[in-house]
């Protein structure tokens, strides 16, 4: 048995070695020159035989790169698996190895290239990033002796400037690591659909991972003084943020900010921060090795509750980071890329708005429900969004090409050529299309047998005006004026909505503006509104309910559209009515207010939606008040059939072409024909060509639809005889089929109507 050295070893101080290797770096070398020189400091500096350096390649191979002490021939020669050998254990356990007879450790593994036999001490720790092991460094010396604690750390501080180093690009090639860790191959990831279509770019991280330059500290009083303002200031802002946000006690966002500001106070964690300081790091390069450290355990973790407090902690790290570099969380809209693709673990939909949404293409989340505000938002802004794409964050680097292919719910990050060539076809036939349909812009959506049908657009937060002005396109058929309320941290006052509401008068001269009125609540939240805690939200308090009950905010809004009209039509629209008398009120408040105007619209048209089954048992009374009615079929449908319009598992029980939403919509038209209203449709069953086809085929000569739908709907459209159609639908309706889609379909091919 080997007789193991109590003798501590000797090491330079920390921070000497530390600055040793800053120097090292200063000089004008190239990549390999400089690792040599790096482990010749560092086997100086803890006066040892042997130090190296492993990197991982792509196969998840772990390659000698540069040796101090072992056989030089060994280097760029010896290559382990992840998991083989002693450098293997530590890269797939990402945890040190501390060892005074390295050889008796059943791990073990004898490489005769290196002559690595004659060594018996070892000490081993992984370079990490994001938590993955990129690389392993080795100290190894012929004496059997054991390294104290503070060497270790020692270690794993120069491993962590190894790694800020072989990231930056500074040790080894960036393709090489991205290759080890499966950075150019082509992945797939897979997540829900918030909003459909295609798109092509390359990633933006919405936070993405800090790059610190600075990693060797020249006076380390300094860091831990720069460490401890931010920490304060972070506090601060926390506090602050609580405050100015007027957060109740029970309100969840308050409950969130709260938890982090314990964890702020967290010793454990702060302790680490300072000992890295101590040893020689500033005080960004201290927040980040903890912040790997954590990231490391994370991955080793079975508990989630244990996995989402470690996960809180790297969080309010990337903040104190952020805090320390200076850095804001949304990039710099110059230094965004001219297209790109936002990945985020979660997004509020202020930070979505406050990317340019010109250049934005697409969206994806680590999380995200389909009712969630940002998924309402994408849907507004026409890109497509997939939420529930585990680990997005981690995986995708930026810069990556991203190939979102939201229709199939898939991510392709670094699409091979194949990928690329295969998904371009796809993305090349839909622009196809769209060209086709950009042909149809200055013709009129009008039937072979002549019939015109009112194409409107659906508009929110980004109003597509050029869409709106061309030919065929009688105006905005459904304005979701709440959108912009969700995106404010406040309620918004008279003028701004005076202004919000003229403005789109203003872009759209001549042009018919439905507008809304607002219908928060349910799952589109607003911060300064606090239903408390509901079970059912969509069946809650929201959108005309809240008007009635807090008037003051209905005749706000009522003010600013009377004002905005200003001797120009104005058409509103209630929400959510349940029961007649609710129009009844709401009309009431409308009077009071064009009362007190003093510059009056020129015409006023009421109506409602038809969103709640129970205003489908008073369709006399209600046709006999209103001016217009339209139909939303996301409300209506998930209510006729009890079926959550946000549930993706429940998304394919039902079907939007059942006779028995045909008969209602029927029935509705028949009615509104009877009293000679108009009705219009502005559910999201409309933009679907086959169902829009339907909905003509039962009478409904107005459909509401986002910009992107028009083409296909006036495609279809100019491709039907509505007569021979309307005797079809008669007959299909009387099926008692769960969907009849494919009849329809097939009366479809069979007649040439383009769907
Ligand atoms: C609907 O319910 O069909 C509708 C158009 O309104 P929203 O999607 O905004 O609830
Ligand atoms: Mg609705």
């Amino acid at each position: 048995m080997q007789r193991i050295s109590k003798a501590i070893v000797h090491t330079s101080s920390p921070l000497l070695l530390l600055r040793q290797i800053r120097d090292v770096m200063a000089q004008a070398m190239g990549a390999q020159a400089r690792l040599d020189q790096v482990v010749e400091v560092i086997a100086s500096g803890f006066t040892s035989d042997v130090c190296s350096v492993y990197l991982l390649r792509a196969g998840d191979i772990l390659e000698l790169f540069a040796s101090k002490g072992l056989k030089a021939s060994s280097v760029h020669k010896t290559r382990l698996q992840v998991g083989q050998g002693l450098v293997g254990e530590i890269a797939a356990t990402a945890e040190a190895l501390n060892l005074a007879d390295a050889q008796s450790h059943p791990k073990f593994e004898y490489r005769p290239e290196t002559g690595e036999e004659i060594y018996s001490s070892f000490i081993g720790v992984p370079v990490l990033q994001s938590g993955k092991a990129i690389g392993v460094l080795v100290v190894q010396s012929k004496e059997a002796k054991q390294y104290s604690p503070d060497q270790m750390e020692v270690m794993q501080t120069v491993a962590m400037v190894l790694s800020e180093l072989a990231i930056s690009g500074q040790l080894v090639d960036l393709q090489e690591i991205k290759q080890a860790t499966g950075g150019l191959m082509t992945q797939q990831l897979s997540g829900m659909r918030l909003s459909s279509g295609m798109a092509k770019a390359v990633a933006v991280l919405h936070n993405p991972q800090l790059v610190i330059t600075r990693y060797v500290a020249s006076d380390p009083n300094y860091e831990r003084e720069h460490f401890e303002k931010a920490l304060r200031s972070l506090q601060e802002s926390f506090d602050h943020y609580i405050q100015s946000a007027g957060l109740s006690d029970d309100d969840e966002q308050r409950q969130i900010i709260e938890t982090y500001l314990l964890f702020t106070q967290d010793r454990g964690w702060i302790a680490r921060m300072n000992e890295a300081i101590t040893s020689g790091l500033t005080a960004e390069a201290a927040v980040k090795k903890v912040q790997e450290e954590l990231q490391a355990k994370m991955s080793q973790l079975a508990s989630p509750y244990i996995k989402e407090r470690i996960q809180d902690l790297e969080d309010l790290s990337n903040h104190l980071l952020q805090v320390l570099l200076g850095k804001p969380v949304v990039a710099n809209p110059q230094d965004l890329p001219q297209e790109f693709i936002l990945v985020a673990r979660t997004l509020g939909p202020a930070d979505l708005l406050d990317y340019d949404h010109k250049r934005l293409k697409g969206l994806i989340l680590e999380e995200g429900s389909t009712t969630a505000h940002t998924a309402v938002i994408a849907r507004a802004m026409d890109i497509p969004a997939l939420g529930k794409v585990e680990k997005a964050t981690a995986l995708i680097q930026p810069g990556d090409m991203v190939i979102l292919d939201a229709e199939n719910g898939n991510v392709y990050l670094r699409p091979s050529d194949q990928v690329e060539q295969a998904l371009d076809a796809q993305i090349r036939s839909h622009a196809q299309r769209e060209a086709e349909y950009e042909k149809l812009r200055s013709l009129p959506a009008v039937t072979k047998d002549g019939v015109r049908i009112s194409l409107n657009i659906n508009a929110g937060l980004f109003v597509d005006t050029q869409s709106v002005l061309q030919e065929g396109i009688d105006g905005i058929g459904l304005y979701r004026t709440e959108l912009p309320y969700m995106t404010s941290d406040y309620f918004p006052d008279v003028e701004m909505q005076r202004a919000l509401y003229a403005g789109m008068y203003e872009q759209l001269p001549g042009k018919r503006i439905i507008f809304r009125s607002f219908d928060i609540g349910g799952d589109k939240k607003v911060p300064y509104l606090q239903a408390g805690e509901e079970e059912n939200p969509a069946m809650g308090w929201r959108a005309t309910r809240i008007g009635l009950d807090r008037p003051g905010i209905l005749r706000k809004q009522f003010r600013a559209l009377i004002e905005a009209a200003a001797g120009r039509p104005l058409h509103i629209m209630l929400p959510f009515i349940a029961q007649v008398s609710e129009f009844d009120m709401a009309k009431r408040l409308f009077d009071q207010e064009m009362a007190l105007a003093e510059h009056k619209p020129s015409v006023v048209n009421m109506g409602m939606m038809i969103e709640i089954p129970s205003i489908l048992w008073q369709l006399d009374p209600m046709m006999e008040r209103v001016d217009f009615v339209s139909i939303g079929s996301n409300d209506l449908m998930q209510f006729l059939f009890a079926c959550d319009r946000g549930a993706v598992h429940m998304a394919d029980s039902y079907d939007t072409l059942s006779p028995v939403m045909l008969k209602v919509v029927h029935e509705v038209v028949d009615k509104a024909q009877a009293h000679q209203v108009e009705v219009s449709f502005c559910g999201e069953m409309a933009r679907k060509p086959l169902d829009a086809l339907a909905l003509i085929g039962v009478g409904v000569r107005s459909l509401s639809v986002s910009a992107s739908s028009i083409g296909p709907l006036k495609a279809m459209i100019r491709s039907v005889t509505i007569s021979e159609l309307r005797t079809y639908l008669d007959y299909l309706t009387t099926l008692s089929e769960p969907s009849i889609r494919q009849w329809l379909a097939a009366y479809a091919r069979d007649h040439g109507i383009i769907v």
